[in-house]
């Protein structure tokens, strides 16, 4: 049976003294968030703070992104092993932001998740259409393109990979999209991974929807039969509004 995820994507958000209060307040309900993997994506440099306080907890912790060599002349790069080394188990890869803002590639993205998996990670693969593409009919298109590139030669199992749909046009925004277009493009998703991989296991893939999720319409994604969670992004930087909504995500 596939897993129920939460993730939190703080982006470039909170201090070192905001993460640990966060962590303690999470801590106090973690206990209630059992059915549910609950995973906080801080900035690199909470990672060592969320090491500290999640360990020996339920509550996992990950990258927000990644580079695809171990080590060497890269300045600025963090590579997966060293977030091996701070005990995460999760790195996101390829969200908007960085397609968009930082100029990644699907080649890019395809290196950082064939790293993330030889480090022992388990890659979160964002894929989204913008809103252009979407008026222009050419959503499917969009993320079919980025699947194919962005997981070519990977070899794939249900336990090593995490999905989030995110159209670009419902980040960060306040406008979500609508469960039955969450459900479309998800259920396209898997059809597609079943195509490559086979039904048994793209059916244990978790999916996830990402995009102006809250606490009053996660209950309507969980609904539908193909979506699995959700990449929380606004909303969890509130300790309260994260916990409700995995809370939520665990319930359904
Ligand atoms: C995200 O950061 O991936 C995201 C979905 O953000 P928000 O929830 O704020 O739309």
């Amino acid at each position: 049976m596939r897993k129920k995820v939460a993730i939190a994507n703080w982006k470039m958000n909170k201090t070192r003294r905001e993460a640990g209060q966060f962590c303690q307040q999470l801590n106090q309900v973690a206990a209630e968030l059992t059915g549910v993997e609950v995973i906080v994506c801080p900035p690199y440099t909470a990672l060592d703070l969320l090491a500290e306080q999640f360990s020996g907890t339920s509550i996992h912790w990950g990258g927000q992104n990644c580079f695809w060599e171990e080590k060497g002349a890269y300045t600025g790069e963090i590579s997966p092993w060293m977030l091996r080394d701070l005990g995460c188990q999760y790195v996101i890869i390829g969200h908007s932001e960085r397609r968009q803002i930082i100029g990644e590639t699907d080649r890019d993205i395809n290196r950082k998740m064939a790293a993330a998996l030889q480090a022992g990670l388990i890659p979160i693969l964002c894929v989204g259409e913008t809103l252009q593409e979407r008026e222009d009919q050419l959503a499917k298109e969009v993320v079919r393109r980025q699947l194919e590139q962005g997981l070519t030669d990977l070899e794939l199992d249900a336990e090593g990979l995490v999905i989030a749909y995110e159209p670009i046009w419902a980040i960060g925004t306040g406008v979500n999209a609508s469960s039955d277009d969450a459900q479309e493009m998800i259920g396209f998703i898997r059809d597609y991974l079943a195509a490559q991989v086979g039904q048994a296991v793209a059916g244990d893939i978790p999916i996830l929807y990402g995009g102006s999720v809250r606490e009053d319409n996660i209950t309507d994604f969980m609904a539908k039969p193909d979506i699995d969670g959700a990449l929380i992004g606004g909303a969890s930087l509130d300790v309260n509004a994260f916990a409700a909504i995995a809370r939520s995500i665990a319930d359904a």
